[in-house]
């Protein structure tokens, strides 16, 4: 669940490979032989050439739109390889088959989302901030091979569980993650767009002193979403608040315990983890919010508390009509986190993962409940806890462990 930035090169015109030089796509290559039912399938999404960064690189990759504001691109781990710039291995492509499970493992998360108030607010946003007029130039828009701007917001990559050797440390592949495209952007209120590797099909188990915890796998969708939404927004709280909170606190660097930063704490979003930040940013404020016909109640860090005005600000100004609805469009998920969404479905948020020291709210290990196929169990399920009363989940922790 962490959030980085990728590296991105200045000019990113100037070091891109040509359009179809990872071509694995629905329409194949001339000559080819007949579709296959899953490449017909996948040529049911619009698909665009676009320039995202890759190990280190920008390359031309496909990219399919499959609604919602969201894009999908057949290469595994991309953001592990975009962080990661010298993994020593090239980027592993999906086949269309495992393509076509994992866009409709990703469409059963969206429509889950959209079951509760602040989950469909999160989905709406991506919709609604491709077609509100960023308030800044296109210069954060990932470009297609056509020379266009792609105003999407959100590109996803499929995970796959691995190792690498980086810079001597062993590296494990394919946990969920973020990456803001321009780090800047995601954080100074112009907004960037985002690539979320994650497995659509994955759910948690957290056990705290005996008191187990369920993640879902929209739970943790929605997590990632929260980051690619306050990445799109500009309003990742990283930057500001990441070194008031992250201290280490041992004599080495072996034995430094690192404090959360700022953004995970947002993103995870209990009320506790919010307290907290505003309480270590010496700032206090609570903000009132209403999330699709709910209420929520959100503390804010001095961070958070900036940002928040300078929006107030800029949509009060009301100078400019487009910056004012696309200002409006990024306020809507402010204060929309995992724990925000957890708490609609009705039942208990898993605690915080690596939470502040002595927080009680925290948690460090917990099992994967491999490969929930939401698709299969939402036509044979009432609820998902039908399905795990009846055992239609079972447990298998070793899939993603080393
Ligand atoms: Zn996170």
């Amino acid at each position: 669940m962490a959030t980085r930035s990728a590296p991105l090169p200045k000019s990113i015109t100037a070091i891109g490979k040509r359009p179809g030089a990872f071509e694995s796509t629905a329409q194949g290559v001339e000559s080819s032989p007949p579709l296959t039912k899953a490449a017909k399938e996948l040529a049911q999404y619009p698909s665009h050439e676009v320039l995202l960064p890759i190990g280190g690189e920008i390359e031309f990759v496909t990219s399919y739109d499959i609604g919602n504001g969201i894009m999908a691109v057949p290469f595994y781990n991309i953001v592990d390889h975009s962080v990661n710039q010298n993994l020593g291995y090239s980027l592993e492509p999906v086949s269309n088959e495992r393509m076509v499970e994992f866009i409709k493992d990703i469409l059963a998360n969206v429509e889950m989302l959209k079951m509760v108030p602040s989950g469909s607010a999160l989905i709406d946003f991506f919709s609604q901030i491709c077609t509100s007029i960023p308030p800044q130039s296109g210069d954060t828009r990932i470009e297609a091979a056509d020379g266009r701007k792609v105003n999407s917001m959100l590109f996803l990559s499929p995970t796959h569980p691995g190792h690498a050797v980086v810079s001597g440390r062993n590296v494990r592949l394919g946990k969920s993650r973020h990456s803001a495209l321009y780090s800047n952007a995601s954080s100074n209120l112009t907004g960037s767009p985002s690539i979320v590797q994650f497995d659509p099909r994955i759910a948690l188990a957290v056990d705290v002193d005996g008191d187990l915890y369920y993640s879902w796998p929209w739970e943790g969708f929605a997590h990632e979403l929260a980051h690619a939404g306050h990445s799109a927004s500009g309003t990742r709280t990283d930057r500001g608040v990441k070194y008031s909170l992250r201290i280490p606190e041992g004599p080495s660097e072996e034995s430094c315990e690192y404090l959360t930063e700022g953004e995970e704490l947002f993103t995870h979003s209990r009320p506790e983890a919010r307290a907290y930040a505003g309480d270590q940013d010496g700032v206090d404020d609570s903000v009132s919010l209403r999330v699709n016909g709910t209420s929520i109640e959100v503390r804010l860090s001095k961070a958070e508390a900036e940002l928040q005005s300078c929006f107030l600000e800029r949509i009060n100004m009301k100078s400019d009509e487009n910056l004012r609805i696309a200002l409006a469009v990024r306020r809507s998920i402010f204060g929309i986190g995992e724990w925000q969404i957890t708490s609609e479905f009705g039942h208990s948020a898993r605690p915080m993962y690596n939470a502040p020291k002595g927080a009680t709210w925290k948690y460090t290990e917990h099992q994967i409940l491999s490969q929930v196929q939401i698709v299969e169990l939402m036509q044979l399920y009432p609820t998902l806890y039908h399905a795990i009363q009846a055992g239609a989940t079972r447990v298998a922790c070793d899939m993603h462990a080393n």
